[in-house]
């Protein structure tokens, strides 16, 4: 049985080894079109005047979401320009499978897979 703090470590690492695969692969023009968003602002909530560092992925980049939603994962629809520090800190806008599911049907059916 896997101990709590050892869990913890492999989750760590994972995202760790995610988040860097995420912000190698991710576009510019993505990256821009995300800050452009909130106007360059974070998005972490309608007060926050911290301008945005990072993106944010509203449905989290992990590998089970990328292969259940492989257009909508990485699509503007699922991200969000939003400032480190809130990002760790703070709670921040999420996006619930369900809603997933509707985005990818559409993106399926109405880009033929070009976003990907
Ligand atoms: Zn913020």
């Amino acid at each position: 049985m896997v101990q709590q703090g050892e869990a913890l470590q492999v989750i760590n690492n994972e995202e760790s080894a995610r988040i860097f695969r995420g912000w190698a692969k991710m576009k510019q023009e993505t990256r821009e079109m995300a800050f452009a968003l909130t106007n360059g602002y974070c998005g972490c909530c309608k007060e926050c005047v911290e301008q945005a560092d990072q993106v944010h992925h509203l449905l989290p980049n992990t590998d089970v979401n990328r292969k259940l939603f492989p257009l909508f994962t990485d699509s503007i629809f699922n991200l969000c320009g939003i400032f480190s520090g809130c990002h760790l800190n703070k709670p921040i806008p999420t996006i619930r499978p369900e809603q997933a599911k509707i985005y990818e049907e559409w993106l399926q059916k109405n880009t033929k897979g070009a976003a990907k």
